[in-house]
């Protein structure tokens, strides 16, 4: 089957709920995806912030392996050594101290609004709770995570949702208190919101926000599914604060590629029994020997220092690309988690720079991100802003 017939034969049979680029993507190597007719392009989404070691790492690819001739599946009515590994390897790297594991981001979340309710609940003995959650955040698409997700276009025809949710401005404190009461069971946020847009909180508004959670008895909750797992420069996200989160979720990059998540949290708040959440995939034997490899290549290869060395060169590069071009309106981001906003919409451009051999990925209309896998050297971002300057060149002109 050719290119087109598989394009064709793909339109025909899966749900139409996204717009997909005519790209057949067939294998990848460090930095770079082919397509099935041997197209090249140098990755800088890294399959949305996931593949943090680049593509056909042995190291990893040889321990998945193995796990796939010892054991693959047992349920979580047992034991298995992969489960257990990883979950001590997340506790280290984090400083939380339980973790529950998921088969993807959007039930991390809503294991983690679980546990804030049944905090509440035990409390208080009672389940009529809120939770605070940030305008222009993204949480996940089942009913729980969208509920708390701040974007009226992906909630509003799934309505009713889950209730008792308040939003609050991002980075505005003032907003954030005058939603709090005595209901409010927890403060959820991303550390750095990716999907909005890539603005990463103020490190002001995120001590204020510690502080009157402590104050209050209020758990924070911070999502780090795509700011997490060494994007920033740190391991997480709120290393760079100073602070730590009640309950943290992460997933994306935390299996590098197969699908694992978690939620995780300090003992004081480690509120679920037993039967109170549950999986049948949830951390089986396979995806907790990825995280077990990922945590310890991480640390072998001191990825994450890796990722803010090339995160510094990224944002000098971009802010060239800033000073050069008038249709970029502002430059953000931190380590290996960027964003150009632009006053055209980024769509025209994402398509461009495709086409020019390097593939980014939008957030909202007029952002372009540079998630790259965290393995790119200083080449990498050389060629990928050659190719993302030939296509402002075109779109611009
Ligand atoms: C991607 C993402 C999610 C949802 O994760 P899925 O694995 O797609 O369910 C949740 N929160 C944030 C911050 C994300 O970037």
């Amino acid at each position: 089957m050719n290119k087109q017939e598989t394009i064709a034969l793909g339109e025909s049979c899966l749900l139409h709920t996204y717009n997909r680029f005519p790209m057949v993507l067939d294998h990848g190597d460090g930095a770079y995806l082919y397509e099935t007719d041997g197209t090249k392009y140098l990755d800088f989404a890294a399959g949305i912030a996931v593949f943090a070691f680049g593509y056909n790492n042995k190291a990893y690819n040889d321990a998945l392996k193995g796990q796939i001739d010892k054991l693959i599946h047992t349920s979580n009515l047992y034991y298995n050594e992969p489960s257990i590994h990883a979950a001590k390897l997340f506790c280290e790297a984090s400083g939380m101290d339980r973790v529950f594991f998921t088969n993807s981001g959007t039930e991390a979340i809503e294991g983690a609004i679980k546990l804030a309710r049944k905090y509440y609940y035990k409390k208080h003995g009672s389940a009529d709770s809120e939770v605070i959650a940030m305008e222009h955040s993204f949480h996940g698409r089942s009913m729980g995570a969208l509920s708390v997700t701040g974007k009226l276009a992906y909630r509003e025809q799934f309505e009713p949702l889950i209730g008792g949710v308040r939003f609050a401005d991002f980075n505005d404190f003032e907003s954030v208190c005058s939603r709090v009461n005595d209901k409010t069971c927890a403060i959820i946020m991303e550390t750095v919101q990716g999907e909005g847009g890539i603005y990463p909180a103020d490190a002001a508004f995120l001590k204020k926000v510690r502080a009157l959670c402590d104050e209050k008895d209020i758990l924070l909750i911070l999502d780090e599914i795509q700011c997490g797992m060494g994007r920033t420069g740190k391991m997480f996200a709120y290393q760079n604060y100073g602070i730590e989160p009640d309950i943290l979720t992460s997933a994306k990059a935390l299996g590098c590629g197969v699908p694992v998540g978690c939620f995780a949290c300090k003992e004081s708040c480690a509120a679920m029994e037993p039967g109170d959440h549950g999986s049948t995939y949830g951390g089986n034997p396979l995806v907790c020997k990825a995280v077990e490899t990922v945590f310890t290549l991480f640390e072998e290869t001191k990825l994450a220092e890796h990722a803010a060395k090339m995160g510094k060169l990224l944002y000098d590069e971009l802010e060239k690309v800033k000073a050069d071009y008038a249709c970029v309106t502002d430059h953000r981001g931190i380590g290996l988690m960027q964003g150009l906003e632009f006053s055209i919409p980024a769509g025209p451009i994402v398509k461009e720079t495709i086409h020019q051999g390097c593939i980014v990925i939008s957030a909202g209309t007029n952002i372009i991100r540079f998630v790259p896998p965290l393995i790119i050297e200083e080449t990498h971002i050389k060629e990928m802003i050659t190719c993302l300057r030939k296509a402002l060149d075109i779109v611009t002109a």
